[in-house]
């Protein structure tokens, strides 16, 4: 099913881990990017459901595409949110947007092809799905969710311990 926010869990423990070096916000838009294709395809009934958008090829091109839009979108999002003020708005570096645009939409090909059958991940290298069934769905959806939660949890648990971190004095 297109847009499942099952891709977000992985996404919200690799923001817990790189911080900084990582937008959220841009690899959301990624998966919103990835699912576009396969969108199209249940809308008009014609055409490959996952099709070349999830294979890594695809991906790495679409990840250029999530990059150039995801930037200002995120950065725009970031203020509608109230995260990102007028005073000091917050710049996502070019850097950082292109590197959470591909760990998006390499992690959505990824993960879609322990799922569907259709889903041709080293296409035109390779006609098959080596990782279909690695996981069961059920076991996936759990991954997923409890990669999010652990993620979440370790992300304000970081905050948390350095904020709170005492200063060391200067020594004499
Ligand atoms: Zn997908």
């Amino acid at each position: 099913m297109p847009f499942t926010p099952v891709h977000m869990g992985p996404g919200i423990l690799i923001k817990a881990v790189l911080q900084s070096s990582f937008s959220l916000m841009v690899f959301g838009w990624s998966q919103i990017v990835m699912d576009v294709q396969p969108l199209i395809v249940m809308l008009t009934g014609e055409g490959h459901l996952h099709g070349f958008s999830h294979t890594y090829i695809g991906a790495t091109l679409l990840a250029v595409l999530a990059g150039l839009s995801g930037k200002f979108l995120s950065e725009l999002g970031l203020k509608i949110l109230i995260l990102s003020h007028r005073e000091n708005p917050i710049v996502i570096r070019w850097k950082v947007v292109f590197i959470s645009a591909l760990i998006g939409t390499y992690s959505h090909v990824f993960l879609d092809s322990m799922m569907h059958s259709d889903v041709m991940p080293f296409y035109p290298f390779l006609n098959a799905n080596v990782f279909l069934s690695w996981l069961t769905i059920d076991q996936l959806h759990k991954l997923c969710l409890y990669s999010g939660l652990f993620g979440a949890g370790l992300y304000y648990g970081l905050h948390w311990y350095f904020m709170k971190k005492p200063k060391h004095k200067k020594s004499t």
